[in-house]
């Protein structure tokens, strides 16, 4: 049941037949964050049927779980279109197009409206946690007459479900990159857990008695670790390391007043004064290897690639160290995944984070998301991979194209519309400017410059001012 705004909603499920006709199935959506929910939107629009899974107790579930930060797009980019014309037939009023929301922002005033909308609640199933998905009556290897099979989706509950096809839409929250620098744990990195936090932990809210008036480290270069940076500087005797495994730290300071999203550029700007202050100490060049727990506190060790080693001893970690996409739950599907990235192979040179920003990713859709396994598709944050530059706009326009070309209308769905936000970090000529105004010889970091950061702000306090 859900206790959205509108009265609970009946959620059982009518059993499938044991095996249907794949056109006699729903189109299943895994997960109800910003794209599934998006894709419900379009697959409501479009009348094709369709079902809704989502983990959570609530939609938006991993959005929930940094609800405190608030995000660097404004509205206007963060609700989709159809989403937008389904909820203005239900008396919804929009968000101001230029506010700034909170993650909870987003849920309260976006994400559960959508989901109590009559042409959706009634097709969404809460607390739905979906283990591995396959096509009914093969494994991966089997071929003759695989099209034809129905997807079989396996629940945590151990029920099944059919499937027409499925947009799997459920994000890479739950899997965060690890502390240590080579990809793998750094060592002793699961025994002192309970020391190290994830991403963007709520600072000056819940969590501020496991900060205040600790010694903090916080590893990471992107944007996660620069807005915690700067919330970590609001505690008073909180002593604030940073380490990053790069040279130095021009790509998180970013473009600056460039940035067509003033509070990311901003945020760059912030940080980069609270290093040159003193207040945070910056250390480059670290690779973590190792922590463990001494009588001064948590040891964190770096052995760089020449074998020199140092540490810093701390109270508590903030590894601010990205994400991965889980693909187990699909293992038995047929996935071309690129080597590098984890997204598809077509999509991984149009997001590669070397080449693009957030704002000069191409607009892609169904061609691009497509697998060898006709029928599935990994859509949202997930899409990207490791790559950290999705943003809600970019899977907005994923799945109005996977759900045209399911609808059969391919020209809908390779009509490809894209218009993000352009970052000043990926121009050359700013790259060259951002440089020279860290102190290094124009060139040397024309790569790290172009490379995008993930997108985090800090919500300033009152909900709306
Ligand atoms: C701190 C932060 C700030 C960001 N700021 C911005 C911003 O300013 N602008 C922007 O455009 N983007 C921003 N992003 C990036 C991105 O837009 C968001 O991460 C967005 O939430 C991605 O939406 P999604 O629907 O793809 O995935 P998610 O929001 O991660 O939703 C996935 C859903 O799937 C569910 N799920 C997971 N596994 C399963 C399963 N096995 N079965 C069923 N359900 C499952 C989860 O519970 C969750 O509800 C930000 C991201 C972060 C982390």
């Amino acid at each position: 049941m859900s206790d959205g705004c509108c009265g609970p909603v009946a959620l059982e499920i009518e059993p499938f037949p044991a095996r249907a006709t794949p056109r006699e199935l729903p189109t299943v959506v895994i997960g109800a964050g910003p794209v599934g929910l998006a894709a419900a939107a379009h697959l409501a629009e479009r009348g094709l049927d369709f079902l809704v899974l989502e983990a959570g107790r609530e939609v938006g579930a991993s959005v929930a779980q940094w609800g405190h930060v608030r995000v660097f797009s404004p509205w206007k980019y963060n609700i989709d279109a159809a989403a937008r014309r389904v909820l203005e037939t239900g008396g919804w009023t929009a968000p101001d197009p230029d506010w700034l929301p909170t993650g909870t922002e987003l849920i309260e005033g976006y994400l559960k409206p959508l989901a109590d909308h009559p042409a959706i609640a009634p097709r969404l199933r809460l607390g739905t946690k979906v283990t591995a998905i396959s096509r009914l009556g093969y494994d991966r290897v089997r071929t003759k007459g695989r099209e034809e099979a129905p997807f079989l989706i396996r629940l945590d509950n151990g029920d099944e479900l059919q499937a027409k096809a499925v947009i799997d839409a459920s994000g890479t929250y739950a899997t965060p990159n690890v502390l240590g620098a080579s990809g793998l744990p750094a060592h002793g990195e699961e025994e002192v857990a309970r020391l190290i936090d994830h991403a963007l932990p709520d600072v000056l809210g819940a969590d501020r008695d496991l900060y205040q008036g600790k010694r903090v480290l916080v590893v990471g270069a992107g944007h996660s670790a620069a807005t915690t940076l700067l919330v970590l500087a609001q505690l008073e005797d909180t002593p604030i390391t940073w380490a990053i495994r790069a040279g130095s730290a021009a790509r998180t300071y970013g473009g600056g007043d460039a940035d067509a999203l003033p509070a990311r550029g901003a945020l760059g700007t912030r940080l980069h004064a609270l290093v040159e202050s003193g207040r945070i100490t910056l250390i480059t060049g670290f690779y973590t290897r190792g922590v463990t727990m001494t009588s001064d506190g948590l040891k964190v060790v770096s052995r760089d690639p020449s074998g020199a080693e140092r540490s810093v001893t701390v109270d508590r970690v903030v590894s601010a160290t990205g994400f991965r996409p889980d693909h187990s739950i699909a293992s038995e599907l047929r996935l071309d995944l690129d080597p590098i990235l984890g997204s598809t192979r077509t999509l991984a040179p149009l997001i590669d984070p070397n080449q693009h920003s957030c704002g000069t990713v191409p607009a892609h859709g169904v061609d691009e998301l497509s697998h060898p396994e006709p029928g599935y598709y990994a859509v949202g944050v997930k899409s990207y991979g490791r790559a950290p530059t999705f943003l809600m706009a970019t899977g907005y326009e994923q799945v109005r194209s996977v759900v045209a070309a399911l609808a059969g209308d391919w020209e809908a769905a390779r009509d490809v519309q894209l218009e993000l936000p352009e970052t000043g970090v990926c121009s050359s000529n700013l790259a060259e400017a951002q440089e020279k105004r860290v102190g290094l010889a124009t060139g040397v970091s024309g790569g790290l410059l172009a490379t995008p950061l993930p997108l985090v702000t800090v919500d300033s306090g009152g909900c709306c001012g």
